[in-house]
């Protein structure tokens, strides 16, 4: 499979994990055992570890981001972090919608739009979470929650952005319960998703986005995926915490 049009990408998302030292050793022995070839390595780390992780990749090609970002740009907003701070911190993405902000922290599409805007203009990637409950699939409301997360998130972007955007599918239920959704099911999704991200911003462009799975992922789950077509990538979180299991993931050899 060609794979140079969309280098593939495995994100790692702590959640509220490790402290300043517990980053620091798994940064110092991960980076040891990268491979360099299979796929980029991102780390989304706690906001208070931003800076010290950054600092510990830079000779390296592991790349550090932040879980959220505040939905305005500065000012009275007491507890919030905005994107020029995480740049400052240096963050080079965030990971935003994800469905634990969406669901403990209310997030709609349109608070999720403000927030990729912002951290685009900062200059930051993006990771652009999308995915369905249980029982919108149940439901047959997969493909219209994705859509509308997708379009309404997206809204305003201009295609020249989405260079900076990856698309995460993940699916609520497979979110860190050990069920993840098969490459079969995952691949029929994503390509929906390019379809429409075609309509949205061209095909050209569409055909360039990365849209990566995330969902219970593990070493013995994550070939499988990774051999479908439109899967670019993983987004990991569990199985992200423990270095051996998260570089097996990154360095995952399609033989
Ligand atoms: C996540 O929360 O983004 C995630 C994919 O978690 P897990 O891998 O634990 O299912």
């Amino acid at each position: 499979m060609d794979r140079t049009k969309r280098p593939p990408v495995v994100i790692a998302n702590w959640k509220m994990n490790k402290t300043l030292q517990e980053t620091t050793t798994f940064i110092q022995k991960f980076v040891s055992k990268l491979n360099h070839q299979s796929s980029q390595a991102y780390i989304a780390v706690s906001f208070t570890a931003l800076k010290t992780a950054a600092d510990l990749v830079k000779n390296s090609p592991v790349v550090i981001g932040a879980q959220n970002v505040s939905d305005q740009p500065s000012g009275a907003f007491t507890g919030e972090i905005s994107a020029g701070q995480l740049r400052d911190a240096g963050a080079k993405f965030v990971i935003i919608g994800h469905s634990e902000r969406r669901k403990y922290f209310k997030e709609t599409n349109a608070m999720i739009n403000k927030k990729i805007k912002l951290a685009l203009s900062s200059g930051l990637k993006t990771v652009v979470c999308c995915g369905e409950t249980l029982e919108e699939r149940k439901a047959g409301k997969s493909e219209q929650v994705v859509e509308e997360q997708l379009k309404e998130g997206l809204s305003g972007i201009s295609p020249e952005q989405c260079s900076s955007i990856i698309v995460a599918y993940e699916p609520v239920w497979a979110i860190g319960t050990n069920v993840a959704a098969t490459p079969e099911m995952v691949q029929e999704v994503h390509l929906f998703c390019r379809t429409k991200l075609a309509a949205q911003f061209g095909d050209r462009i569409a055909d360039q986005m990365r849209i990566i799975y995330g969902g219970s992922v593990k070493p013995d789950n994550c070939l499988p995926l990774m051999q479908q077509k439109d899967i670019d990538g993983l987004l990991v979180g569990g199985a992200s915490l423990e270095v051996n299991s998260f570089s097996e993931i990154v360095n995952f050899d399609l033989g």
